[in-house]
């Protein structure tokens, strides 16, 4: 809309922040948080300054997956501006819109309040430093997409997606939509979650329960790198509902989002 100025072409917002990178999904449920989540630990691991923004306001889960769930970020002034702390955990800083609505409740948020809200969750917080700043969008192709990343500078997008056909369909949607002439975010590649199945111990068993490869062929038709991929694993779950991070235990799975980072700063 005309009350929307496309940042790109406006002062910078963010100067202190290198990258701000959109991860993005077709479908619900394909594992966008959980990837979010663990890829800005590991990203973190690797030395780097990163933030996170859940942006999921359908369900915001990054508070769960960080085990910060009820805690309230502080505002402070900054000459005549409020500014919010964002919580830090694991070495990453946060902000989610689930940090400022009760938990269990539903809050049903309009188009234009929540573009806003989420605009501020990015402008109006005391970032610092950063070497990333993550987004994790909400699935699909929504007006509140549109307006994020034009509102913000979004230096380049991830996608998830299972090798699952009816994911893929929905992740085709949604890397057109940053190629899209009034979007034009890069697309730094493709993530296929949940590519198998393996049981923890025993590692060298693959089950393709959801198809082989969807995620490296999605990439492959757009030309875009595949970013790696990640199996289907009881403690990733786990991790995510206890709210510490896959990445940060030892074995197949820390591995795999280590190797996912590396791929992501490449
Ligand atoms: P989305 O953000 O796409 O809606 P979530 O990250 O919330 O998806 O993941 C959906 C569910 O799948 C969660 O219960 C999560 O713990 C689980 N999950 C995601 N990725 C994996 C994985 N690689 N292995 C096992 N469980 C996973």
């Amino acid at each position: 809309t005309s009350q929307v100025t496309t940042v790109r072409d406006a002062a910078p917002i963010l100067p202190e922040v290198k990258n701000i990178i959109a991860v993005a999904s077709g479908k619900g449920g394909v594992g966008k948080s959980t990837t979010s989540v663990n890829l800005a630990v590991a990203l973190a691991q690797l030395g780097a300054k990163v933030g996170l923004v859940d942006a999921d306001i359908s369900g915001p889960s990054v508070p769960t997956m960080f085990n910060v769930e009820g805690e309230q970020p502080t505002v402070k002034k900054k000459g005549d501006k409020n500014i919010i702390v964002p919580i830090t955990q694991y070495g990453v800083k946060l902000m989610s819109i689930g940090f400022l609505t009760p938990t269990d409740s539903a809050v049903v948020w309009r188009g234009p309040m929540a573009s806003s809200a989420l605009r501020q969750f990015i402008a109006d917080v005391e970032w610092g430093e950063l070497d990333y700043l993550l987004i994790d969008l909400p699935p699909g192709t929504s007006d509140i997409h549109l307006t994020m990343v034009q509102t913000v500078p979004v230096t380049g997008a991830v996608i998830v997606t299972t090798p699952q056909k009816v994911a893929l369909a929905d992740a085709n949607k949604g890397l057109s939509m940053f190629r899209q002439p009034q979007i034009n975010v890069p697309v730094l590649g493709v993530v296929e979650n949940m590519a198998y199945f393996t049981p923890e111990e025993l590692p060298e068993n693959k089950y393709y329960i959801f198809g082989k490869e969807g995620g490296k062929k999605l990439a492959e038709k757009y030309a875009v790198p595949f970013l790696g991929e990640i199996p289907i694993v009881q403690s990733i779950r786990e991790s995510g509902d206890t709210g510490y991070p896959a990445v940060l235990k030892t074995g197949l799975t820390k591995d795999a989002y280590m190797e996912l980072a590396e791929s992501v700063a490449r």
